[in-house]
C-alpha cells in the first residue's frame, strides 16, 4: 500500500510539473507576439497622442514582466524534472561583467558603477559558467537592486578574487531586508515583509539560486534594513 501510495504521489507531482511547464511554454509564444506588435506600434506610429503612447508603453512593460515570470516558471519546472540545461564553459568574468553593465545601463535611470580589480591577474580571472545564464543572474540581481532602491542611488557591480573562487557583488543602497527574513528570500514565492506590494512575485531569487548552483557556485546576501543589500555570487575558479 505504501509503495503504491508513493508511486501515485510521484505520478501526480510529475503531472503537475508537466502541466506548469506546458502552460508556461504555450503562453510565451502569444505573449511574445503581443509584445512585438506593441513595440512596433510605439516605434512606427507617428499619429499617437502622448496618452496613447504611455498606455501602450505600460502594456509593453507588463507583457515583458509576464514573459519573465513565465521564463522563471519554466526554469523552475525544468529544474524540478532534472531537465534544466546549463552548459558550463571557461569564461573571463571581466568580459561578462562589462557586457552586463552595458546591457543594464540601457534600461536603468540611475548610475551603475562597474568595479574591476586593479591586479591584472585578478582582472583576467576565469570561472566555469554558462555565459547567458550568468548574465541572466546578474541582470536579475541588478533589476532587484533597482526595484528596491530609492531614485538616483547608485548600484555597484564589483568583481573580487579570492584564493579558490571569484566573487561578484551587486550592492545597492535600498530598503534592505529584515535580518530574520534573509534566509527566506531565496525560496519560491517568498517576499520580505518590507517589499512594496505588487512589485514582484517572489520567484526571481529562487531561479537565480538554482542557476548559480547549476554553475557549481553559491549565492549569499548581506543586508541592513533601510541601508542597502549586497548579493554575492561565488563561482569556483
Ligand atoms: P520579487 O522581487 O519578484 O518579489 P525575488 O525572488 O527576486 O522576487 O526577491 C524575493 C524578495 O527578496 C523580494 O520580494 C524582496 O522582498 C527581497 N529582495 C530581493 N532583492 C532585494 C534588494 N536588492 N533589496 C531589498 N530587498 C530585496
Amino acid at each position: 500500500t505504501y509503495n503504491s501510495l508513493l508511486e501515485r504521489l510521484a505520478q501526480s507531482w510529475s503531472q503537475q510539473r508537466q502541466f506548469v511547464s506546458a502552460v508556461s511554454h504555450e503562453l510565451r509564444t502569444p505573449l511574445t507576439i503581443v509584445q512585438g506588435y506593441l513595440h512596433r506600434t510605439i516605434k512606427r506610429a507617428n499619429n499617437l497622442s502622448p496618452e496613447q503612447v504611455k498606455g501602450l508603453q505600460t502594456a509593453e512593460e507588463e507583457s515583458i514582466r509576464m514573459r519573465r515570470l513565465l521564463d522563471d516558471l519554466l526554469d523552475l519546472s525544468r529544474s524540478d524534472s532534472g531537465k534544466l540545461a546549463i552548459a558550463n564553459e571557461p569564461v573571463r568574468l571581466t568580459d561578462q561583467l562589462e557586457q552586463v553593465a552595458d546591457l543594464a545601463r540601457n534600461t536603468l535611470n540611475r548610475p551603475l558603477l562597474l568595479e574591476l580589480p586593479d591586479d591584472p591577474r585578478a582582472r583576467d580571472a576565469m570561472a566555469h559558467a554558462d555565459p547567458p545564464r550568468l548574465r541572466q543572474v546578474l541582470l536579475d540581481l541588478i533589476e532587484n537592486a533597482d526595484k528596491y532602491s530609492p531614485e538616483n542611488t547608485p548600484i555597484r557591480l564589483v568583481l573580487r578574487h579570492a584564493t579558490d573562487a571569484s566573487l561578484v557583488d551587486v550592492i545597492d543602497q535600498g530598503i534592505g531586508i529584515p535580518e530574520q527574513e534573509l534566509d527566506q528570500v531565496f525560496q519560491r514565492f517568498q517576499r520580505a515583509s518590507n517589499a512594496p506590494a505588487k512589485t514582484g512575485s517572489g520567484l526571481g531569487l529562487s531561479v537565480v539560486k538554482l542557476l548559480v548552483e547549476g554553475m557549481g557556485g553559491s549565492i549569499e546576501v548581506h543586508s541592513r534594513l533601510g541601508e542597502g543589500s549586497c548579493f554575492t555570487v561565488i563561482l569556483p575558479s
